[in-house]
């Protein structure tokens, strides 16, 4: 075995145990792949319950309030600083603890509200949502999640007050897209009583603030030479621990202290790890899904912001004797801005409610949402931008902030582009796997067929059938039929790529983003077309016997089927030999 294949072996093994741990229950993407739409999932458009709808109300009624007398983003970004009164101030309302448990000073609220107070900042101020998610989705998600009820105990009462901050340290020179990769070393001490922490880590949003750090650090696995990846709490006050540098001057998220710290033999108690010694990264993994949903309510937020500035001054400005907002190719950019905005509030509240409703594995839809809405956002912001024309470009407009802030969005939390990959090839395990079955029992009959025939009838099964999609609304079901259309061909295109190019596949990003593409238009499309469904059903119950149309939605919908189709066409359609070949050239290498 090639040096290179025996790379991709150890890789896979890795991915096999870390991602796919036991049966569970198929959840929407997962299904998605095998041609099934899992409407429980998605359908009704969940709400919250009514008496946490009312907590959260008054939350937000606080929040609003507060962020209107104090928040100022931009001394915040020309200062590069969140005074410590505004993060005092995150604190009282509730903020920095909103869906910790209330028995350690929380407000237990769920994911889903969570979403919302997040919507809420990031529509104003994107240093102070990516500070809130640093300290709250993040920094303290390891204890909520894997804590012990003894280390919640002692940590978090002070965490959620804002009284002490958290942050969440994974990323390292050697460990950024390859998250695996930490090199940061905890060596247990000789009477097992403690780790001696050494290595640097970099990036870290609150490191030089936080007074506890979620840190990843690689430790020995008991009776082997291998080592894997470990969840230590770290506090500052630690001998050992160092700040190398505490505010990277930097483009965007100003606000925000980003930082770069050292551990030298940092003795931290075996009582600080979280959750299982050597699954890590699993807890980081974890941690990040829930940071991609508020990243998704954010973007939103943002997204909205967009759409108020667009939309003031393209009723306001005059060019050519008429309002911007009579040109047809500005009303385009707002309708766009409309529709997107719509769809990541629906992928985002839907997502936010699998968490809450105990899906076990969502890593697929979190990766969507993230990748889906920081690529709407950063198109959202960029039209708002031209129709703003050169007023935008200048810094008494809060536009050319909101482009540099936004730009983060697509490298933090996992670039796009492993996003990508991840989606389409963690989507494609479940066929993949039973074209296995199917492949290896041709290979050596003698493995016994049953198993090769129930994967095989799974596969036919999924390639004769289109799937239902249950909308209660009948003005949607030409809409609803569509999708389930596009399911199908969805699947068949899955199928054929696994068949086409079998192993290779986990290479060839350019198939894997086309497969990706489709996945999450089908996905965002599910989400807008459920809540469009909920709408229609209130006003029904609420008299209107003809709600109007939501033109959003309907905009949204024929779009995203539009970039299905074409996504799909261009699995076979395409000219990647000629673009391997130009980047191949350009890189000098040989194709
Ligand atoms: C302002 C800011 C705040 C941050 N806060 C935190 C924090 O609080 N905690 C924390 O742990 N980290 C944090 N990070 C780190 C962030 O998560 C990493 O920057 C990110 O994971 C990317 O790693 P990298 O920068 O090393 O880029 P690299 O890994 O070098 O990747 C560079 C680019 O290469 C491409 N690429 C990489 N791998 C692949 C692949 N497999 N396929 C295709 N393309 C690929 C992508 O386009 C990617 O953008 C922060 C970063 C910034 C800038």
């Amino acid at each position: 075995m090639s040096e290179v294949e025996a790379q991709r072996q150890k890789e896979i093994q890795q991915a096999e145990e870390l991602l796919f741990a036991g049966p569970q229950a198929l959840g929407f993407a997962k299904g998605l792949f095998q041609g099934h739409f899992v409407a429980d999932w998605v359908m009704p458009y969940p709400r919250i319950p009514a008496a946490q709808q009312t907590e959260l109300d008054k939350t937000l009624a606080e929040v609003r309030q507060f962020l209107d007398e104090h928040l100022d983003p931009v001394a915040i970004d020309r200062q590069a600083d969140i005074p410590r009164a505004v993060i005092d101030g995150l604190g009282r309302v509730g903020v920095l603890g909103t869906t910790a448990p209330v028995e350690f000073g929380g407000r237990g609220f769920m994911q889903m509200a969570n979403c919302q107070v997040l919507e809420e900042i990031g529509s104003r101020c994107a240093s102070t949502s990516v500070f809130v998610n640093a300290h709250h989705s993040i920094g303290i998600r390891a204890l909520l999640l894997f804590g012990t009820h003894e280390q919640k105990q002692k940590w978090l009462p002070k965490l959620v007050t804002g009284e002490q901050l958290g942050a969440f340290a994974l990323t390292e020179m050697e460990a950024g897209s390859d998250a695996a990769n930490v090199q940061m070393q905890a060596r247990p001490s000789q009477d097992g009583s403690h780790f001696i922490l050494n290595g640097e880590k970099r990036y870290i949003t609150n490191a030089a603030i936080a007074h506890v750090l979620t840190v990843m650090a690689r430790t020995p696995v008991p009776g082997s030479d291998r080592t894997a990846i470990t969840a230590f709490l770290v506090t500052p006050d630690m001998p050992g621990f160092t700040i190398l540098e505490a505010r990277m001057p930097k483009m965007g998220i100003r606000g925000t202290a980003t930082g770069r710290f050292a551990l030298r033999d940092v003795k931290v108690p075996k009582e600080n790890i979280l959750g299982p010694p050597g699954k890590g990264l699993k807890v980081a993994l974890t941690v990040l899904d829930f940071g991609r949903t508020t990243f998704g309510a954010c973007c939103t937020g943002a997204a909205k912001t967009c759409l108020r500035l667009a939309v003031e001054h393209a009723n306001t400005r005059k060019q050519f004797n008429k309002t911007l907002g009579e040109f047809h190719l500005v009303k385009k950019k707002i309708a766009r801005i409309a529709a997107d905005a719509y769809a990541m509030e629906a992928m985002t509240t839907i997502t936010a409610s699998l968490i809450d409703r105990g899906l076990e594995d969502y890593m697929i839809e979190t990766a969507m949402l993230k990748v889906f809405t920081t690529e709407r956002l950063w198109e959202a912001i960029n039209e708002a931008f031209q129709i703003y024309g050169g007023s935008a470009y200048f810094v008494d407009l809060p536009l050319e902030r909101m482009v540099r802030d936004a730009r983060i969005n697509q490298i933090g939390e996992g670039s796009n582009e492993v996003l990508i990959s991840f989606i389409a090839l963690v989507g494609m395990r479940g066929p993949g796997m039973e074209f296995k079955e199917i492949y290896d029992t041709m290979l050596k009959p003698s493995r016994g067929l049953g198993k090769a025939w129930t994967a095989g009838m799974h596969r036919l099964g999924a390639a004769v059938r289109i799937p239902d999609v249950p909308v209660r609304s009948a003005e949607l079901r030409s809409f609803a039929n569509q999708l389930g259309r596009l399911i199908w061909r969805f699947n068949i295109a899955v199928n054929r790529a696994l068949i086409a190019y079998r192993e290779p596949i986990l290479d060839l990003q350019l198939v894997q983003e086309r497969i990706a593409g489709a996945a999450m238009d089908l996905f965002a499309s599910t989400c807008v077309l459920s809540r469009w469904d909920a709408e229609l059903q209130f006003a029904r119950r609420n008299g209107d016997s003809a709600p109007q149309t939501n033109h959003a939605a309907d905009l949204f919908l024929r779009q995203s089927f539009r970039r299905i189709r074409r996504f799909l066409s261009d699995l076979s359609d395409n000219e990647d030999k000629a673009l391997l070949a130009t980047a191949n050239s350009a890189l000098g290498k040989v194709s």
